[in-house]
């Protein structure tokens, strides 16, 4: 079995990512690594111009968006006792994102959870599918049952 030294759990603050966090902890104390997490803001700003000037004003909610997700990995961080650098928050597509922080940061294993928010109506999630056929190191997808 490798030794993985930089796990990157990809959070969407499901009840099935914690899933994930926990059996990457489980992980990264077994191996002595290092445990990231990483939640990826995927949103578009309403503009007035794509809607052809069907809305009065442009609403962007980025940064209230990436401020709120700021302060659940927080909360996620006391209950694993993380510190504040092992924590990403990233604004994008989730598969680009997730990635790319992998890459930079050196990570050796990416853990997801095999579904996320939008239910197991698929037999994996489109982000896990996702992720699992672009990522250049090892994915451990946690099944969700
Ligand atoms: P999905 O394929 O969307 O059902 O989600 C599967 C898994 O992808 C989740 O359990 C998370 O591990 C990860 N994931 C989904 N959305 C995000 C997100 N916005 N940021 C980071 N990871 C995510």
């Amino acid at each position: 079995m490798a030794n993985y030294k930089q796990i990157l759990v990809a959070v969407d603050f499901s009840e099935h990512s914690e899933r994930a966090i926990e059996r990457a902890q489980e992980l990264a104390i077994e191996d002595g690594g290092a445990l990231n997490l990483i939640h990826v803001v995927d949103y578009f700003p309403a503009m007035d111009a794509a809607y052809d000037g069907a809305l009065a004003f442009s609403v962007d909610m980025t940064d209230e968006l990436v401020s709120a997700s700021k302060n659940r990995l927080k909360v996620l961080a006391e209950k694993y006792q993380l510190k504040d650098e092992q924590l990403f928050v990233e604004v994008g597509a989730i598969r680009n994102e997730v990635i790319d922080k992998a890459d930079k940061h050196g990570t050796d294993l990416i853990v997801i959870g095999s579904h996320g928010w939008r239910g197991i109506d698929l037999l994996l999630g489109s982000t896990a599918d996702s992720i699992l056929h672009h990522a250049k190191c090892d994915v451990l997808v946690v099944r969700i049952d």
